[in-house]
């Protein structure tokens, strides 16, 4: 064994199986620490489960890139949990240590004081729903269980907020074809579209009784981030193409799914009984600008047994990693750097919420193109996909280059990250084949 580079990535889905198959491929090591059994993040538990073809191309590219020579995949593992910040920084000696471990934790609702503790009584967050309805079906699944009811209420407005709005209303529907002998897959349903669905089986919406979800939004519709454009500041005529893409894509959806929209609506209070929450209270919304105002005197309630909010995620904090509210502190958003004499810097969904920057309008692009893909049919997800990997890696080569750049180490201190990774490999049961282990973790 010789002196090497190692650099240590907290995450191996997207952003952090890039980072280490460049790692490799420079003839460093990469050392994975991940905290799942299976590395797949958003592409397993956050897009839809009806990406089905999207998500096995995912499980390849990374299964390729954490299956190479010189990765040391960890599963099992995570920081903040079963490995301390300082032990990874300090005690290890890594040349650089890159935070991909995405963004998982809900934004939370500001607008109406003390909703919060009616999670898991009538409040969801989306999060949790989505990896509900990604996995509830699989043999063994013992994470939370969700009843989707009629009538309940999303709020939100990006492109997550849609496939949530699509989940509530497909599992709606399925059930209610189901109950009249009609049997449905929710995928088969959301492929076909849930109107299309009926009437082939010729029942008219109103005659299964059903209201359907609401989605509400405090900007208009054509606000929605559904679409967006490179361009900073668009033209007048950019912007008016850009509000029809956004009204397009919003319809299609409303139609397709039969779903309800409720726009410049704010939720402002919360009705309860018996400690559940059963309603909201909603003003409008009035917009100068960026600005968005409630409407004196606009308020209605809602009465709903659900209401999924869909807000944006944040990453989860890792004890020990600076944060700058409610996002962790990079001193640069550009190149994800994070503490530059500890060679720490962030990369992909870690570095959401960094708003108007151009990387993260170009992914909002790239995934706002698989959402026309599939509602409009307008663009190929082969494109968008390699698009996604091509900005991780190209995000990730900055970052490699400089770790790179830095005194390789020693025998001895490589030996010692070696024998440190197969501590966790024998608490965590791994071999140190990628294949077998994922072999034994396939979901039933
Ligand atoms: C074409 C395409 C379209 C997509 N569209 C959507 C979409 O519409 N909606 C959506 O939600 N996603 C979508 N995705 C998936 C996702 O948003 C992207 O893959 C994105 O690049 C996120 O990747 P990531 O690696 O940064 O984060 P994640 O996929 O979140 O991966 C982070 C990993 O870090 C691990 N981790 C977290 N914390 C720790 C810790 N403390 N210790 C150890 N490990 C930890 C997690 O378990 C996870 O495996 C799409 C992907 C593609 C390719």
């Amino acid at each position: 064994m010789a002196a090497q580079h190692v650099v240590g990535i907290i995450g191996g889905a997207v952003a952090g199986s890039e980072a280490a198959a460049l790692v490799a491929e420079r003839g460093a090591l990469a050392v994975v620490i991940e905290q799942n059994h299976r590395p797949y993040g958003k592409i397993e538990d956050g897009l839809p489960r009806w990406h089905s073809a999207l998500r096995d191309k995912e499980y390849g590219r990374i299964d390729e890139n954490l299956g190479r020579d010189n990765v040391l995949f960890v599963p099992g593992t995570a920081v903040g949990r079963d490995v301390g910040w300082d032990e990874l920084t300090a005690e290890l000696g890594l040349n650089a240590i890159i935070l991909a471990n995405g963004a998982w934790r809900d934004r939370h609702i500001t607008s109406v004081e003390g909703i919060d503790r009616f999670e898991g009584k009538g409040l969801v967050y989306q999060n949790q729903f989505v990896y509900w309805f990604n996995h509830y079906h699989e043999a063994g699944y013992d994470g939370p269980r969700f009843e989707v009811s009629d009538g309940a209420v999303v709020i939100g407005g990006g492109l997550a907020s849609i496939d949530v709005v699509k989940i509530i209303n497909l599992e709606l529907y399925a059930r209610a074809l189901r109950e009249r002998g009609v049997e449905i897959d929710v995928v088969e349903l959301e492929h076909k579209g849930i109107a299309e669905t009926l009437e082939e089986n010729g029942i008219a919406q109103g005659d299964l009784g059903l209201k359907g979800v609401t989605l509400f939004y405090r900007r208009r519709a054509e606000d929605m981030p559904l679409a967006t454009t490179d361009d900073p500041k668009p033209t007048p005529e950019q912007r008016a193409k850009l509000e029809k893409v956004r009204l397009k894509i919003l319809d299609k959806v409303l139609r397709k799914y039969l779903v309800n929209f409720e726009g410049q609506t704010v939720a402002t209070g919360y009705h309860e009984e018996n400690g559940r929450l059963v309603g909201l209270e909603f003003h409008r919304t009035a917009l100068e600008g960026r600005d968005v105002t409630i409407v004196p005197g606009s308020a209605f309630t809602v009465h709903t047994d659900l209401v999924v909010s869909s807000i944006g995620s944040i990453p989860e904090p890792i004890p020990g990693v600076a944060m700058r509210g409610e996002l962790y502190g990079f001193a640069s958003w550009d190149t994800g750097e994070l503490d530059r004499s500890r060679g720490v810097f962030g990369l992909g969904n870690v570095l959401t919420g960094k708003g108007n920057i151009k990387d993260s309008r170009k992914n909002a692009r790239d995934i706002t193109g698989r959402i026309l893909d599939h509602e409009l049919g307008l663009s190929g997800a082969g494109a968008t996909s390699e698009a996604v990997h091509a900005e991780a890696r190209g995000e990730a080569e900055a970052v490699v280059a400089e770790a790179l750049a830095r005194p390789a180490l020693d025998e001895a201190a490589v030996e010692r990250v070696r024998a440190w990774v197969r501590r966790r490999w024998e608490a965590v049961g791994y071999g140190g084949d990628y294949a077998a282990w994922m072999d034994r973790h396939r979901p039933g």
